[in-house]
């Protein structure tokens, strides 16, 4: 009896899938040899959290679980109630047979954006404008950090789409209409995950332990060149732009080693992505050789039948067949396991397809060190909205504005602004709504305008902390031409744009900016000398105005940290940043890129007035 106690014991301290000495491949092999189909089917599961009960971890074996949209475990949760909450997630995965733990996901798109008190970098649109690899991976570093400051392992970004127009909702998500930009931006991969060791094979998902975050490049592919409207929109393109403009990012991602890849809800010349055989499987993973693993995007495979939900049963067989490893299944997950489960029974899906999705799930969960750290580390919320990230961000959003003019030919430059002046006046939407300021994805799912307030510093507060303590800011919102006339304002700064948005609510056939953007530009602009600073995720319909305006700054979407933009209107720091996005004259024009024979923007790409630093 004791020999075969003590049997069992060392056994089981010997498990060589718990022993991280043991290779990786060896790992991974023989925790696959000890696997049910039932454990194997729920490691590629993934829950929303609300769904991610102790009993159904325990029951389903689920493998992932993730905050979909800006789903919290209250409002504003600290970094404790995070960890918490994903601790409370893995103890229940850690108490199944093999203890597998789960790996928790979030939409940390710029920064840990859900999170009350995260940093809120500028949205990729901004980035793009800087040109600075070397500072977005900076940005993916503190990400990484905020990420793991709420107890999560993983990040659903970055969006390595090439937004070909921008009627498309989500261009605010992308760096570029050009390619070779979105590639460059690649670098927060590294900043994410941590840099790959020398002599890393290329295509092995790579993630540095616990100050890292496993990132996801999305949505695979050709979500950019959609002939806009979301969930039911095609990208009609030749095979050579879709390799040439959709699919570099994905090279430089992969040889980056990105852990996941996530797949997009567009079609390709009608064929819906998340069924594409030859693209998912003979493509990314066969030739492009990536080895993490590939996400369906939220619900995607229901999507798969038209209206959706229509075949449950053909949706998941032709995901998984179409080489989808991990599926985000929001709800409806005991459908989706038994369904699964059915199809590999009745042969329809053969085991090995199983077998390649969870060896891939596995490799990455062993290689980030997910089993020997599966819970949150408290000494890490320390990062959550540090000081630290607050000034990268500051920076950030300095370098993202573009001047797109300066002063009307017939007088003087009108920026930099003096900071010594006796009255100015600031108006606009957007000059004092941190909402605004920051855009979709942002503590709610479309952004948020008034409710669920997080920290950081709008652009009118931004302004009164930097000029002189004797200039008088007088603050109106849309203020009428006497007022403005017979106010005695030196110069005016109007900030205006669009309102949040995201996915298809973001979708738009006039890209206008919000009301009332254009009267208010009317009224201050007409009465006296102006600049106006547009916060938007993409270029607006400008024309009409731009004549009457004395100096234009695209703002983008800056996010938690608007002295950045205080920082360059006083001249503290120069303009720097370059379009990387054609501004049209009149929607008509689009889609309109660099490049294209009829190309007559109002702003080309490219383009963008630099000032030095005149007041440091
Ligand atoms: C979006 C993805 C996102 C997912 C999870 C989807 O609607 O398309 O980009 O990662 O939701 O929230």
């Amino acid at each position: 009896v004791f020999l075969c106690l003590w049997a069992a014991v060392s056994a089981a301290d010997n498990l060589k899938y718990k022993d991280p000495k043991q290779p990786l491949n060896a790992r991974i092999e023989d925790l696959m040899r000890r696997m049910t189909l039932e454990e194997k089917v729920g490691q590629m599961t993934l829950v929303e959290r609300r769904e991610a009960s102790p009993d159904a971890m325990k029951q389903y074996f689920i493998g992932a679980v993730l905050s979909g949209g800006g789903s919290v475990p209250k409002p504003k949760a600290s970094a404790a109630d995070w960890m918490e909450m994903v601790d409370g997630i893995q103890k229940a995965a850690l108490s199944t047979r093999l203890g597998i733990p789960m790996v928790y996901g979030i939409d940390a798109v710029h920064g840990n954006n859900n999170v009350y008190r995260a940093t809120i970098f500028p949205h990729n649109v901004g980035l793009g404008v800087t040109r600075d690899p070397q500072l977005v991976k900076r940005i993916g570093a503190a990400t990484a950090l905020e990420v793991r400051a709420t107890g999560i392992q993983c990040a659903f970004t970055p969006t390595v789409s090439v937004c070909r127009d921008p009627r498309w909702g989500r261009c605010f998500e992308t760096y570029s209409e050009d390619h070779t930009i979105v590639q460059s931006m690649t670098e927060i991969i590294p900043g994410l995950q941590g840099d790959l060791p020398a002599g890393s094979q290329k295509g092995i998902p790579f993630v540095a332990g616990k100050e890292k975050v496993v990132a996801c490049a999305k949505h695979f592919v050709g979500d950019g060149g959609t002939t806009r409207e979301l969930y039911q929109n095609d990208t009609a393109t030749n095979m050579k732009d879709l390799f040439s403009i959709h699919l570099p990012a994905y090279y430089d991602s992969i040889s980056k080693g990105v852990a996941t890849v996530m797949i997009s809800y567009s079609s390709w010349n009608g064929k819906k992505m998340h069924a594409n055989r030859d693209l998912i499987t003979g493509l990314l993973k066969n030739k492009l050789k990536f080895e993490g693993f590939v996400i369906s995007d939220w619900e995607g495979i229901d999507k798969l039948t038209t209206p959706p939900r229509q075949n449950y049963t053909y949706s998941v067989e032709a995901g998984v067949l179409a080489g989808i490893d991990m599926f985000m299944i929001a709800d409806r997950f005991p459908e989706f396991i038994t369904n699964l489960t059915t199809l590999v029974k009745s042969n329809a899906i053969p085991m090995t397809r199983i077998h390649d999705a969870v060896r891939r799930i596995l490799r990455v969960k062993f290689v980030m060190g997910l089993f020997e750290a599966p819970l949150a580390d408290p000494s890490l919320a320390k990062h959550l909205g540090s000081q630290e990230h607050r000034e990268l961000a500051r920076k950030a959003v300095r370098k993202s504005l573009v001047l797109l003019k300066n002063g009307k030919a017939s007088d003087n430059l009108l920026l930099p602004l003096p900071k010594k002046a006796p009255k100015i006046l600031v108006a606009g939407s957007h000059a004092d709504n941190l909402g605004f300021q920051c855009g979709g994805w942002t503590m709610e799912w479309q952004g948020f305008n008034g409710n669920n307030q997080t920290d950081g510093t709008t652009i009118l507060a931004a302004i009164k902390k930097a000029v002189d303590p004797s200039t008088q800011v007088v603050y109106s919102e849309n203020p009428d031409a006497s007022f403005v006339k017979g106010g005695g304002f030196s110069h005016a700064i109007v900030v205006v744009g669009e309102v949040p948005y995201t996915e298809k609510f973001g979708d738009s056939a006039n890209l206008t900016m919000a009301d009332p953007g254009p009267s208010t530009i009317e009224s201050v602009c007409g009465s006296m000398r102006c600049v106006v600073v547009v916060v938007s995720g993409r270029p607006v319909v400008m024309e009409p105005y731009v004549g009457r305006i004395d100096a234009l700054v695209a703002a983008w979407l800056p996010g938690s940290e608007g002295q950045g933009v205080a920082d360059v209107l006083f001249g503290d720091y120069g303009f720097s940043g370059k379009l990387a996005r054609t501004w049209f004259k009149s929607v008509d024009q689009l889609p309109m890129n660099v490049g294209d024979a009829h190309y007559d923007p109002l702003f080309s790409f490219g383009f963008g007035l630099i000032t030095p630093p005149s007041n440091a």
